[in-house]
This record gives C-alpha cells, structure tokens and sequence, in this order.
C-alpha cells in the first residue's frame, strides 16, 4: 500500500501559482496568452492529452509556438496559473473537433485519455495539473447559460468567472465544487476484540471492492452531520457527530467533487444496508483488509482494496498505520 502521509494524495498540492490577483487584469492577461513558451493543456471531450514512450506515461504539453492552431480552435482558453519558472499554463477544451483533428493540432505523439485510468501512474504534478484543467473544462460545459435569466455567458478573468451577456443581468458565476464526505468508520476494538472498519461494496462495481462510505453533503448540513446521516441511511449504523474527525481532502473532478475524508467510531455495530445504495456493507479487522487483492487484480472473488488514486485507499492505509 501507498505510503499514507499527506503528500501521497494524488491530485493534491499542484506546484503552480494561480495568479489569482493577476488574471483579472485583461492586460496582463493578454500579455501571457501571447507568449510562445507558454503551455497548453488541451483537453478533449473530458479526456487529458497523455504522451506514453519509453519514459511512461505523462501530460503532454505543448508550447504555444509550437502548436499555434490548438490555441486558435479552442473557443477560451482558460488561464491556470505559473509554473515555477514563471511559464504560463493555460487549458483549452477542443471538444467540437473529432479526435483525429484534436490529436493532430496537439502535436505528435499524443492520445486522449481519461485521467482515470493512469491517474497514479503519471508524474503527481501532472496529474494535479490535468485535474485541474478537467474541472475547470466540466464547470465551462455546464454552464454557458446563465442559470438566472438563461441568456448566454461569457467567460471573464482567464476563465475563472462567467458573466451574464444579458446587460440587465450581468449575473456572475464562479467554477463551482460539490462537496462530498467520505469517511472511514471504525468500531474499536477491546481486551480480546480487534477493532474493525466499516466498508460497503457498491453495485455498480461487477467485482468485490469494498470501500469507505461517501456521499454528497446536503445544504443546511454541516459536514459533521453530512457523515453521520450518510453512514446511518447507507448502513444503518450510528455515529455521533462529536466522533467525526477531520483528515484529508481531495480534489476529485470527476466530474466536480471536493472529497472530505473523516474519521468517526461508531456506537452500533449491526449493519443494515440499503439496497438502493449498497451491494453489500461488513466489518473488518486490520488484518483482513491486509489480505484484501489490489482493486484491479483481475480472476480474484476475494474482497479488493479501493483504487490506489483515492483518498478512500488513504483513509483506509492511515487507519491500518494507526491499529496496526
Ligand atoms: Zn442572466
């Protein structure tokens, strides 16, 4: 298993200034944009350019000089900060051409592919870096119209807000994140029992993973409450809030969640699943989860481990460390 100290959360701690101040200057904005060592991100139908040689796979970024026409097809490009040799990197999604044409104005070499796929298997700067663009490309598609007046909008501060084009409403919109809790639950243990976690296996996976449980946080909710419903609607299993603790949080923009990962003990022990959400909820001794396959190892029927890119995989390693 991963090493479960903060840095190894994939998806986390971009080393990119975003110019936050900066971008909402036009002209300084211009200024980058114009620069031919800038980078480009290109994104196409919610896929991340990838380049896979001898080295393994990676982002491909090509500069702006070299591939003028890929910043020329893409309708905005999104400004997402400067990288630590003060280069511009900017997101453009091309998702109007077919791919042949979008692989082509990227350059040689590249293929689009989900970042879910390879997402702990490239540099963990690239795979922040192209989360990012993939956020900011998902929150770009969904809202071209103003969810006010429905007049278009049009994007503003290096793609950081969209504006209203309807002068009598002007309604601004900023990218949006949907908070989600994901938490590991555990029972503690006593003189002669181990203490156990809490996993759910969901039905939309065809093999046995087991994984914490999640969900979305509701409004009027703080995020304490958000666990303690979420585990008793999914399990039937009873968390004060006062037990909730904060660990970790990560990015996951597939398509616009924030995770929030807790910990929080449990005051029942008899699990009682709902079908609509869960194939299957059980209790697990430390020693059990570490004899659980790699999630995707494939022939195995035995109960899988959470994919290796998330913060459930974190969540669950951090509380073996602690047990153990
Ligand atoms: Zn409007």
């Amino acid at each position: 298993m991963s090493d479960p100290n903060l840095s190894s959360l994939i998806y986390t701690r971009v080393q990119l200034d975003r110019a936050g101040i900066n971008r909402k200057d036009e002209a300084w904005l211009a200024f980058k944009k114009r620069d031919g060592l800038a980078r480009i991100v290109a994104m196409w139908r919610n896929r991340s350019l990838i380049v896979d040689d001898t080295e393994g796979p990676r982002a491909l970024l090509p500069r702006r000089e070299d591939a003028p026409k890929l910043a020329k097809a893409a309708d905005e490009m999104v400004f997402l900060g400067l990288d630590d040799d003060n280069i511009p990197l900017f997101s453009v999604d091309v998702s109007h051409l077919d791919e042949h044409d979008a692989v082509a104005l990227a350059g040689e070499g590249g293929s689009f592919v989900d970042l879910r796929q390879l997402g702990w298997m490239i540099p963990r700067d690239d795979a922040g870096l192209l989360a990012y663009a993939r956020g900011m490309a998902y929150w770009h598609k969904t809202h071209r119209y103003c969810g006010t007046c429905g007049s278009p909008t049009e994007s503003r501060e290096g793609g950081h807000m969209r504006e209203c084009a309807n002068p009598q409403c002007g309604r601004p919109s900023f990218p949006r994140t949907d908070p989600a809790v994901i938490m590991l639950v555990e029972h503690p243990g006593d003189a002669t029992h181990p203490p156990r976690c809490l996993l759910g296996r969901s039905g939309r996976w065809e093999f046995p993973l087991y994984s914490t449980l999640a969900g979305f946080v509701e409004p009027g909710e703080s995020l304490e409450e958000a666990v303690a419903r979420e585990v008793l609607e999914e399990a039937n299993i009873e968390v004060p809030v006062e037990s909730v603790r904060y660990m970790a949080s990560q990015p996951w923009p597939f398509p616009s969640s924030l995770m929030l990962g807790f910990r929080a003990t449990a005051t029942t022990a008899d699990i009682q699943i709902d079908p609509h959400e869960l194939a299957d909820a059980r209790w697990f001794t430390p020693d059990e989860v570490l004899g659980f396959a790699e999630w995707d190892q494939a022939a195995s029927n035995e109960p899988r481990l959470p994919r290796r890119d998330s913060i459930a995989r974190w969540l669950l390693q951090s509380w073996l460390n602690d047990v153990s």
